[in-house]
């Protein structure tokens, strides 16, 4: 079945389109979008966020850049409100092939995208299967590093003056790629890519981060270092956010306290003597405080948003482990990752699935870190 859609600017964001005849269970139907895209200026001082779609004077990013059908749960489809901080798009599981050609291959930029990269005649096809969110960078500019895990491809885009640090990230991601397969399940994909940012700020993708160059001009060769921790971060949402995926605008902490603790994780087992520093400098110096079940709509502002969501959910997180033990806590890790692959969880589901795992009384725990449970 076909459907044809005039669709003008006005009627993308939030549209119902009524299909000719009510799909059944199981079958499929084809909707065909034709669109151009008029690309913003990435103007980083007029706005309240880092703009991250556009183009800088030498970055283009495409990111949430095609519609797409919004997840059905519940009898409802999932669309929430646009926010001035933190996520708030909720995506359903998708397989995405995108081919690429440019009007003058001559002068054609180095593209980075979350998909995996063969010729397709006078294209590049990416693929990428069962994820979220594929985006595209591409900059005249970028230099690109390589490294293999496994049957992962990491490639770090970076601009030339920053190939130490674009190696550095390179490498935290691959080494956190080893440690979270090993930890929580194996990575979904068969290349990672981290993407220097033109803006503040870093932001997940599937298969793709950006990564903000504030932290590779403050790189000092340290593991004690923004970008390092933040490398390991944004690799710990392929499997929170891109795997098990959550509403974002109604409980942000099941990704970002898992992701923010993943970070410890990370630190743990790669450089186990930098992992006070991370709790003081990444976590404790902002004094993190509050109930970490709020939506994004209630977070104040970035930074409180951050210090509640982020780095009090790496506390419960913490204290969790310490109540449950190492044992039931990366068993229930691995189980919760196996049962939330491909789906969107909900906090019922975090605890449901952490019951199977304890006898352990941990009520007020969750007394302390939740205001509705
Ligand atoms: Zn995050």
């Amino acid at each position: 079945m076909g459907l044809r859609l005039r669709i003008t600017p006005s009627t993308l964001i939030d549209s119902t389109f009524p299909l000719p005849t009510p799909l059944e269970l199981g079958s499929v139907s084809t909707v065909s979008l034709r669109y151009s895209i008029f690309l913003p200026y990435m103007d980083q001082v007029n706005s309240q966020r880092a703009r991250i779609f556009g183009y800088s004077e030498i970055q283009m990013n495409l990111v949430n850049w095609y519609p797409f059908i919004a997840p059905f749960k519940d009898g409802d489809w999932v669309i929430r409100e646009p926010w001035s901080h933190g996520e708030y798009l909720v995506y359903p599981i998708a397989d995405f092939e995108v081919n690429v050609k440019f009007a003058d291959p001559q002068t054609a930029p180095v593209i980075a995208t979350s998909g995996f990269a063969e010729p397709n005649g006078e294209f590049t096809r990416y693929t990428l299967t069962a994820g979220r969110a594929f985006a595209i960078s591409a900059s005249r500019d970028f230099q690109v590093s390589t490294t293999q895990v496994g049957e992962t491809t990491v490639y770090s885009y970076y601009f030339p003056i920053y190939k130490n640090a674009g190696d550095a990230a390179m490498l935290t991601s691959a080494q956190a790629i080893q440690v979270f397969s090993q930890m929580f399940g194996l990575y979904p994909h068969n290349t990672l890519s981290i993407v220097i940012a033109d803006f503040q700020d870093s932001m997940e993708f599937s298969a793709l981060y950006f990564h903000s160059r504030s932290f590779y001009n403050l790189y000092d060769g340290s593991p004690q270092s923004y970008l390092i921790t933040v490398a390991a971060h944004e690799t710990g949402h392929q499997w929170w956010f891109d795997q098990v995926a959550n509403d974002q605008a109604q409980e942000p902490w099941l990704d970002e306290s898992l992701t923010t603790y993943s970070e410890a994780i990370y630190y743990e087992a790669a450089h186990p003597d930098a992992l006070a520093w991370w709790w003081t400098n990444r976590i404790d110096f902002f004094e993190p405080f509050g109930e970490i079940d709020i939506p994004v709509y209630e977070g104040q502002n970035a930074d409180t948003y951050k210090y509640i969501v982020y780095f009090n959910g790496a506390h419960f997180m913490k204290d969790l482990r310490g109540r449950i033990g190492d044992e039931a806590f990366f068993a229930f890790l691995q189980d919760y990752y196996n049962q939330g692959r491909e789906r969107i969880v909900s906090g019922d589901d975090f605890f449901r699935i952490l019951d199977t795992h304890t006898d352990a009384d941990y009520s007020d725990i969750v007394s302390e870190y939740f205001k509705n449970r």
